[in-house]
């Protein structure tokens, strides 16, 4: 499938992430708006994980095929997991590990943005 939006074209192929925007498979949102969506990420590695999504990818695979098209997006993404990384109601509020994987090297196994926001536990660095 192509998708135009906003003139930007993106043609690789779509991800569960797109199925979770459309409420084709469950998830649990924490936190929505018009153009991000949080929710609990199905294989937690900590006691809170949480992934921050745009709604539309955009292009966005991956973080390192940002351009400034999407300065706009990734200060959303940012400032959403910020605000998870305080919400003691989700077992936040101790420090958090804020992560994106970019590409497969790095772990990364869905070709959708997300950022990683994980708490409820100490993180030792450097990570594996
Ligand atoms: P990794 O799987 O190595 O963490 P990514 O950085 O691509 O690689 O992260 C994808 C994340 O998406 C994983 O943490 C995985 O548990 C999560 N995930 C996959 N499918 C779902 C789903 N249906 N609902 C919630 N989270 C999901």
């Amino acid at each position: 499938d192509t998708i135009w939006l906003a003139g930007l074209r993106d043609t690789e192929p779509g991800t569960i992430f797109d199925k979770i925007v459309a409420g084709e498979i469950p998830a649990t949102v924490v936190k929505e708006d018009d153009k991000i969506l949080a929710f609990k990420d199905i294989n937690p590695v900590a006691p809170a994980h949480v992934l921050v999504i745009p709604k539309v990818r955009r292009g966005l695979t991956r973080l390192s095929k940002a351009s400034p098209e999407h300065y706009e997006i990734l200060g959303r993404l940012m400032v959403a997991a910020g605000e998870i990384a305080r919400d003691e109601s989700l077992g936040f509020g101790n420090g958090a590990r804020i992560v994106v994987n970019d590409g497969p090297e790095a772990g990364q196994e869905v070709f959708h943005l997300h950022v990683h926001v994980l708490g409820g536990r100490a993180f030792s660095w450097p990570p594996g």
